[in-house]
């Protein structure tokens, strides 16, 4: 309930409906009573979810629901971004280091335990090469919303509201790396379609966080730069890839 605490004071929230801009979310009485407020634009609550248990908000997330990616990114004012970047940077790195292993690509100091890894400089280099990967395409994703939002630019369709909330949306929805660890719990050896699958939801969840930041964006163009991102940022990791490994 921090969030109507202190809604007096700040005026950027956002109706989870239809993205209107508000100035609290609800009314605190004192007392424990507080009143819900209505989106002066579509009429519904303004942000439901702030009494709803972090499972559900989560779970909705992971559903790619909009209304719920809308209520992380800008009404409950996470903190602590740098946490959830380098949680990001860890798993992609580890689960690089084991599908290299399984392909033996690398040789490993231990197969038995992963956490003889640390001793290993490809670890270090899968840390960079997950940096890369996660940069690059935070990169080419903002450079083809600009490109579109130049090329196409109308009242309908207008551009992000700051540089900061287009980056924060393709960060936060880029968590589906997480998901991937699983493949390397569940073991690698027939993980290669099961990775894809999570390369392709991360990259729906982008599509749904874009919409999110780019209120009045047609869904092809939202989908077109989602997927050119991707690609381009597979095709500059695969190639420091090559640079680092040899291979
Ligand atoms: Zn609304």
């Amino acid at each position: 309930m921090e969030a109507g605490e202190s809604s007096a004071m700040i005026c950027h929230y956002k109706c989870i409906s239809c993205g209107t801009d508000a100035s609290s979310i609800y009314k605190d009485y004192k007392n424990g009573i507080i009143k819900m407020e209505y989106c002066v634009q579509c009429r519904d609550l303004i942000d439901k979810y702030v009494e709803y248990d972090p499972v559900i908000i989560s779970l909705d997330v992971l559903l790619l629901k909009r209304e719920a990616l809308r209520h992380v990114l800008y009404n409950s004012h996470m903190q602590g971004y740098w946490k959830y970047v380098i949680l990001l940077v860890i798993c992609d790195a580890f689960v690089k280091l084991a599908l290299q292993r399984a392909k033996g690509e690398i040789t490993p100091v231990n197969p038995t335990y992963i956490i003889y890894s640390a001793m290993e400089w490809g670890l270090y280099k899968n840390w960079l090469l997950a940096v890369v990967e996660l940069t690059s395409l935070v990169f080419f994703i903002c450079v083809l919303v600009l490109l579109f939002s130049l090329l196409i630019s109308s009242k309908r369709s207008a551009g992000p509201n700051s540089c900061k909330d287009l980056v924060r949306s393709v960060v936060l929805s880029t968590f589906g790396k997480v998901l991937v660890i699983l493949a390397v719990l569940w073991g690698t050896k027939n993980s290669h379609l099961y990775i894809q699958l999570i390369k392709a939801y991360i990259c729906a969840a982008n599509v749904q966080a874009l919409r999110v930041c780019l209120p009045g964006w047609r869904i092809p163009s939202v989908a077109a730069i989602s997927i050119v991102g991707h690609l381009s940022s597979a095709y500059v990791t695969n190639s420091v890839q090559r640079y680092l490994f040899g291979s």
